[in-house]
């Protein structure tokens, strides 16, 4: 498959056979993370690459896009019918630039956003100062409850009516309850805000029904499509064709987005990418994605009482979906020396704030798992168990060379037990 890759640039092939080897031979807890299908990353490397399409199917700023077209289409109408949206748009390049584009067609610049605090799960385009959103715009906070590590939504209903944001968001990078984007709806109604959510992580259960859709609770909704959507890189918006707030602008809400997009924020869109899009939404409405969705959110438990059982302490003690948090600050260990510890024996992980975290976000008192990956490679409560072990081993005595050692030997003898894109690297 890459002969001609080798032939022509050495360096890069071995760049590429090198990361299939690490993802082969490593156990992906990282829980953004996900393996693609064979027909997706076929898509991806095809020839769709070499278009322009500039505009919307049917209305391009270029020749020769009758197939492009197709595949947009096909990607659109897959997005609608797999979260019931009135409108998609599935051109943006990643989940930050949708949530950049979905704030460009709600807002003014310097409008007042209430979102989630960052260390407390929000995402960096959720109001951090050194991004975009954090520049533009004026964010206010709400976050966990101490004592719980929930979202108190008397408390957010009451910043909302102190505070008139003209959006409220949902939806984060590490929460690992699930959400009401209901209740979230009626304060948004309440104060004469939008309600936006990002489900960017949670895509996935979202679309199967085993987290609440938050695509009727929003006047917008944003994601990525390679998180638990198991799509390639990417993001889709969708949302109401009606704008809620401004119902007698020229533009309705659907038009606001897409020109936003473009010529808003991007030029060309990625046909390649685009048509690989169409590919994952076509496999998330099989039966197959349910169930193996509904195995992600059981592999979550298994793993989580694995490692509460062995002495480890979970951000608000457990999970309800495919992500937890370890909360180290009872272990004395920084989250940069124990991820890396994990990654010597071969298991991927991140650092991550916790809620409250007295550390910096350079050595927080976190480390994020989830299940997505492993699920896809097909491994179910057993295995959970056993990682489960290997990693509250690890993570507490992460200076025992003997202990990593074995355990790197397990953690090699169990991903060689379940392959993951053989015969690719030839
Ligand atoms: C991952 C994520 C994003 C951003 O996605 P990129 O594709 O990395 O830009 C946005 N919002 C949330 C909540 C995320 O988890």
């Amino acid at each position: 498959m890459m002969r001609d890759l080798k032939q022509r640039d050495p360096a890069i092939h071995s760049v590429v056979k090198n990361e299939l080897a690490r993802q082969q031979k490593g156990l992906e807890l990282i829980a953004s993370e996900n393996y693609v299908s064979r027909a997706v990353m076929q898509t991806m490397g095809s020839v769709l690459t070499n278009k322009y399409s500039e505009g919307y199917p049917g209305k391009r700023y270029y020749g020769g896009n009758e197939h492009v077209d197709v595949s947009e289409q096909l990607a659109i109408d897959r997005a609608k019918k797999l979260f019931g949206a009135e409108h998609a748009n599935v051109q943006p390049h990643a989940g930050s630039q949708a949530n950049m584009e979905a704030y460009f067609s709600l807002l003014n610049l310097g409008d007042k956003i209430l979102g989630m605090d960052l260390a407390h799960g929000g995402h960096l385009t959720h109001g951090s100062q050194v991004n975009f959103s954090g520049k533009f715009y004026k964010f206010v906070n709400y976050g966990v409850d101490k004592e719980t590590m929930r979202l108190d939504m008397d408390e957010i209903r009451k910043i909302a009516i102190r505070e008139k944001p003209r959006l409220i968001l949902s939806g984060f990078s590490a929460y690992p309850r699930k959400l009401d984007f209901r209740e979230f709806q009626e304060i948004a109604h309440e104060v004469g805000a939008y309600h936006m959510a990002d489900m960017a992580h949670i895509a996935g259960p979202c679309a199967v029904g085993l987290h609440q859709n938050p695509v009727p609770f929003c006047d917008v909704v944003t994601t990525t499509t390679h998180k638990t959507l198991r799509g390639p890189r990417g993001a889709l918006i969708l949302s109401k064709i009606e704008d809620r707030l401004r119902p007698d602008d020229k533009k309705n809400l659907a038009r606001k987005i897409d020109s936003a997009v473009f010529p808003g924020m991007q030029g060309g869109p990625l046909d390649h990418v685009i048509a690989a899009k169409a590919v994952a939404f076509g496999e998330a409405l099989q039966p197959e994605f349910e169930s193996y969705q509904s195995q992600v959110l059981k592999n979550a438990k298994v793993l989580a009482d694995t490692l509460m059982n062995n002495g480890l302490k979970l951000v608000s003690d457990g999970t309800d979906n495919h992500l937890m948090l370890v909360d180290l600050t009872k272990t004395g260990h920084g989250g940069k020396k124990v991820e890396k510890a994990l990654d010597e024996v071969f298991i991927f992980t991140n650092k991550n704030m916790i809620p409250f975290d007295e550390r910096s976000p350079f050595n927080p008192s976190g480390i994020r798992l989830g299940t997505p990956a492993l699920t896809t490679r097909g491994m179910k409560d057993d295995e959970m168990r056993k990682i489960g072990i290997w990693l509250s081993r690890v993570i507490q005595k992460p200076d025992d060379t003997y202990l990593k050692m074995k355990v790197k030997a397990e953690v090699l003898e169990l991903c060689r037990e379940f392959p993951i894109y053989e015969g690719l690297g030839e």
